[in-house]
């Protein structure tokens, strides 16, 4: 795996965990709003600084019993080679895993359910899917999308969806349109869901630099967005 980043202890990451963050180097998408573009853009990549799986399952090790698990998160992890094979070591230490994803890799999530190794998903929403196919500029991951979350909705796991509000890319009437489209991919999906984060979008160190521009919404329009999702999800959380 390409590790570009590693956060040894955090309580934010992991809902009521305490645990450790492994970011992965690179993803398919190119969101402008990202704020990783250190680990997302292939010309920002540091290949010579990128951290080793030992150094991170040796650290583990020595945090045995004060840690509850590890967050992998990116770039987008389902591209990894050696994921499967990372997060086998992890679990037979008797860590939790938690794994956020933009879901365009179903049978990779298919792979990890079978094996059973992610106990807890954070699938990113970031728009309608009309305006997925502009944002991804026409690579149709609607389909994926629905599957990742269809088969989470059939496991074990536990599953957030999150979207994070960038002016421009999601609105508040856009939530009409993503709670129905999300509601009819499976009927449990909400009824499964652990819960719905809408995070705020910060303007920093966007990989779009014209990101940094933009003025992110009041708490009072993210407010608004929660009152829509509690409509079909009872745990809304704004970050
Ligand atoms: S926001 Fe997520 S999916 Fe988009 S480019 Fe950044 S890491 Fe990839």
């Amino acid at each position: 795996m390409l590790i570009g980043g590693f956060q040894k202890f955090t309580m934010l990451d992991y809902p009521e965990k305490i645990a450790a963050t492994v970011f992965t180097s690179g993803c398919n998408f190119r969101c402008p709003f990202c704020h990783n573009s250190e680990i997302v853009n292939p010309k920002l990549i540091n290949y010579d600084n990128q951290i080793s799986e030992e150094d991170v399952l040796d650290f583990l090790v020595s945090r045995k019993g004060d840690l509850d698990g590890i967050c992998v998160t990116g770039g987008e992890p389902t591209l990894q080679s050696g994921l499967i094979k990372f997060l086998t070591n992890v679990k037979e230490m008797g860590f939790l895993i938690k794994l956020d994803t933009n879901a365009s890799h179903s049978n990779v999530v298919g792979n990890l359910l079978n094996k059973d190794l992610v106990d807890y998903w954070a699938i990113d929403i970031k728009t309608t899917p009309q305006k997925y196919k502009i944002m991804t500029k026409g690579n149709d991951v609607i389909e994926e999308i629905e599957n990742c979350i269809d088969l989470i909705t059939k496991s074990r796991s536990e599953l957030e969806l999150r979207t994070t509000v960038v002016p421009g890319y999601v609105n508040l009437n856009d939530f009409d349109e993503i709670m129905e489209w999300i509601n009819g991919i499976n009927k449990k999906t909400f009824s499964k869901l652990y819960r719905y984060s809408v995070q705020n979008f910060k303007p920093e160190k966007t990989l779009h630099r014209d990101f940094e521009k933009v003025i992110p919404h009041q708490n009072e329009y993210l407010e608004e967005i929660a009152k829509k999702i509690r409509t079909s999800c009872k745990n809304v959380v704004i970050s």
